[in-house]
């Protein structure tokens, strides 16, 4: 029988498609892994497995345990899914300016959601931060994995990324390009592919711009997932040769043609990484082959990289146009 015992044999092995046509005039090959075939639709499946087993495996985590994160994204589902699968209970714990539809998603799956106020300090009880440190020491067999400090949010990405990306391209890879987040996908990945490759493969991250990783100040960017205003742990920045900066509009409209012009329904973290991935294969010739990573699908995104209205209050959909602090002190 062609069965699979659960979902959580379906994480990862995702297949990597040729980009045809937003590489018009471009020589190099660009290949696009696609992680939204993981079975909760993105990339964050693989690093919510992998930390969940090495947690069994060390006792941090035991049977009937509750897992407590402070998430309201990708991360989030991937756990979901895994805990419920394994018996483990979730409480995730997200501020209230995340969407109602993202908080629905995640209780759907059987997890706790936990909604704290976005306008009080850090320093504050109430605070998101303070409020899943509190859960986990009041919560009995409590485990928080804190994906940005959880070694093995890399290490997921050096066993599996980086070694489905060597064998699907025959070694032929000859650049990595992926947005940065917590870091865990381009230093796991990236670490493997240089070791495999004796250090040929060129790593490239992805950033919004005003991202501390592309030297940027932490100010606001509308693309979700990317970028940081600290350096987590789990981002090794030994690893990447280069990081490209990409602004809000250019990511969302090359998002828009991901969806019109390749049949790719993904996030805009994914059209931010793609016009990296164009920026690198433009300087390149006909041998070179650049895989860039899309982390998540589009339809998380649909009221608003997708919808006229929300991409013109922001000036993205005509050349020129307001930036993203002139409209946020509107
Ligand atoms: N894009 C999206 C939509 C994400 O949720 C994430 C994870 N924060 C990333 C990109 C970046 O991945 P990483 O955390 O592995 O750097």
């Amino acid at each position: 029988m062609r069965i699979h015992d659960s979902m959580i044999s379906l994480v990862g092995d995702t297949p990597l498609v040729r980009l045809n046509n937003v590489t018009e005039g471009i020589s190099a090959t660009v290949l696009a892994k696609v992680e939204y075939f993981n079975p909760g639709g993105s990339v964050k499946d693989r690093i919510a497995l992998r930390m969940i087993e090495a947690a069994e495996q060390s006792g941090e985590l035991r049977p009937g345990g509750t897992i407590v994160e402070p998430t309201s994204g990708n991360t989030g589902v991937g756990l979901a899914i895994v805990a419920q699968q394994k018996g483990y209970k979730c409480v995730f714990v997200c501020p209230d300016k995340v969407s109602t539809d993202k908080i629905n998603v995640l209780r759907a799956y059987g997890a706790e959601v936990v909604v704290c106020p976005t306008a009080v300090d850090p320093e504050h009880p109430d605070s998101y931060y303070n409020v899943s440190d509190r859960l986990v020491r009041e919560i009995p067999d409590a485990w928080k994995p804190d994906q940005y400090s959880n070694p093995n949010n890399p290490r997921s990405h050096y066993e599996t990324t980086g070694p489905e990306l060597w064998e699907q391209t025959d070694g032929r890879i000859t650049h990595f390009v992926a947005g940065v987040g917590t870091g865990g996908t381009i230093s796991g990945t990236g670490r493997y592919l240089k070791e495999v490759s004796d250090g040929a493969v060129k790593i490239v991250g992805a950033d919004p711009e005003g991202s501390v990783y592309s030297g940027g100040s932490g100010r606001p960017y509308l693309v979700e997932g990317v970028g940081e205003d600290f350096w987590p742990s789990a981002y090794d920045r030994t690893v990447t040769d280069e990081i490209v900066a990409v602004s809000d509009k250019d990511s969302f409209q090359m998002t828009r043609r991901l969806a019109k012009e390749e049949g790719l329904l993904v996030g805009g973290s994914c059209g931010m990484a793609v016009v990296a991935a164009l920026r690198v294969a433009e300087r390149l010739g006909p041998d070179d082959v650049v895989v860039v990573l899309l982390p998540d699908s589009g339809r998380g995104y649909l009221s608003k990289i997708f919808n006229d209205e929300w991409m013109a209050d922001y000036g993205f959909l005509e050349s020129g146009g307001a930036s993203v602090a002139e409209v946020l002190r509107h």
